[in-house]
């Protein structure tokens, strides 16, 4: 009897390892299409995004009940704008994205989309709506093409590589044995963190969501890559609402507004030159970026004493 509950355990806990970690939840959502705990409402309809309004509104979010882990955020993205989202680890930046996701049900509170309570809409067309980007993309045992045009079932050989020059990832792939049929992934070659990640943008450009959450690589690309792929994320976030959770300074700069989130609530929020002004925390992290520049300076910068 135990062999056969075996794999339901494997799977169990690859699903559980992805979910902790954000890392690659649509690739997992096709492959274990039920959950038991999140159910359509009877009857729900599509969401139907027009303009791509995120919106969070007092979400009350803990993972056990008796620990509540987000504690009354709420914020507006307006259409085709960046929200940056920053912290110390454990702060809850990546739960408010699993929570957009509808990963889990909120306690308290609504999330969004367009005026739609995602709680309302089918999960299935509310996860056809977004597109991410996962700081560890797990890439399948096929070739790189295959990888790329996951994101568009039907997308065209051209369509491909189209998303993939526009990720920056054409050229190397042109120069592997087998050009796009060249299989990746365990049994394949092993691509690099960056080159993953530029898999993982190709895809999500050919998925053409309305939008995007970006989850910035904690981990040291190095400073090219960085630079490349940064470039990169900053175009495909143009037209879209993007919600990035940050781990660096030079990511948030430029984003539309910047919400600095310590154990699960928003204590500062403003564009990068208000809360540098405010010298509050957010402030504290940007001058000690001043004097480690290419150090990940978000999780060790700062706690503050509670
Ligand atoms: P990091 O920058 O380290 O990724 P984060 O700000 O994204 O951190 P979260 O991953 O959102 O933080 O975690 C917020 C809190 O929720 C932490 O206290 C964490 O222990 C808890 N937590 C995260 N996932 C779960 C889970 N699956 N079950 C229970 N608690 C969890």
């Amino acid at each position: 009897l135990s062999q056969l509950f075996r794999p339901l355990d494997l799977l169990g806990m690859v699903y559980r390892t992805i979910r902790q970690g954000l890392i690659d939840m649509e690739a997992m959502y096709n492959l274990i299409d039920t959950q038991a705990e999140i159910a359509d409402a009877p009857g729900a309809p599509a969401l139907k995004v027009t303009a791509g309004e995120v919106r969070f509104d007092h979400v009350r979010f803990g993972y056990d009940p008796d620990r509540e882990i987000l504690h009354d955020v709420s914020f507006t993205v307006p259409p085709g704008r960046t929200l940056a989202i920053v912290g110390p680890s454990g702060a809850g930046k990546s739960t408010i994205a699993r929570t957009l996701f509808r990963f889990y049900d909120i306690q308290g509170g609504r999330i969004l989309i367009d005026g739609q309570d995602i709680a309302q809409v089918t999960q299935s067309s509310l996860r056809a709506s977004i597109g991410i980007v996962p700081q560890d993309m797990v890439l399948f045992n096929d070739t790189v093409g295959y990888n790329i045009g996951y994101g568009r079932a039907g997308a065209t050989q051209a369509e491909i590589e189209a998303a993939a020059r526009a990720a920056s990832i054409h050229d190397f792939i042109m120069r592997l044995p087998q050009g796009y049929d060249t299989r990746v992934g365990e049994r394949g070659l092993k691509l690099s963190g960056g080159e993953k990640q530029r898999v993982a943008i190709a895809r999500t450009l050919l998925k053409d969501p309305p939008v995007l959450v970006l989850d910035e690589a904690t981990s040291a690309l190095d400073s090219r890559t960085e630079m490349e792929i940064q470039d990169v994320l900053r175009n495909i976030a143009r037209k879209r609402t993007t919600l990035i959770v940050a781990h660096r300074l030079s990511t948030v700069v430029d984003a539309d507004e910047i919400i600095v989130l310590d154990q699960g609530r928003i204590i500062e929020r403003g564009r990068h030159a208000d809360l540098v002004r405010a010298d509050g925390l957010y402030a504290a992290m940007w001058a000690r970026q001043a004097t480690e520049r290419d150090e990940p300076v978000m999780e060790p910068a700062y706690s503050t004493p509670h």
